[in-house]
C-alpha cells in the first residue's frame, strides 16, 4: 500500500510517481517525495556535547566529574569510555567503564574522542 499525496498546489487526487518525484497532470506541479513530508522513519541522532554525532561503538571522554549512581564513587572528568552502545532513554548511552561496570551516561556530558 503506497497511498500517494494529494496535490499541495491544486488538491488533485490523480497525482503520479515519475523517479523520485510526485507529478500533478492537472497543475503540473511537481514536487519530491521526501519535500513532502513522507513520514518516514524517525531516526534519532545522538549528539555529544560539541555537536558531534555519536554511533555505536564510538570512544568518548567524559567532559564533567560525573557522580555514579548508587555509589559514592566519581566518574572523573577526562575518563575514556570505550565502544559505547546508544540507546533510547534520557541517559542516552550505555557503556561499561573499567572499575566501574556497566552504567549509563548522557551524551551531553561526554565528547568524542
Ligand atoms: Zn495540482
Amino acid at each position: 500500500m503506497n497511498e500517494l499525496p494529494n496535490c499541495p498546489q491544486c488538491g488533485s487526487v490523480y497525482t503520479y510517481e515519475d523517479g523520485a518525484m510526485l507529478v500533478c497532470p492537472e497543475c503540473a506541479h511537481e514536487w519530491s517525495l521526501d519535500a513532502a513530508g513522507a513520514s518516514s522513519e524517525d531516526e534519532k541522532v545522538v549528539k555529544d556535547a560539541n555537536g558531534n554525532v555519536l554511533t555505536d561503538g564510538d570512544t568518548v571522554t567524559v567532559i564533567k566529574d560525573l557522580k555514579v549512581k548508587g555509589s559514592s564513587s566519581v566518574l572523573k572528568i577526562g575518563t575514556k569510555v570505550k565502544n559505547i552502545r546508544l540507546v533510547d532513554g534520557d541517559h542516552d548511552i550505555d557503556c561499561k567503564i573499567e572499575g566501574f561496570g556497566a552504567m549509563k551516561l548522557k551524551s551531553e556530558f561526554v565528547r568524542k574522542a
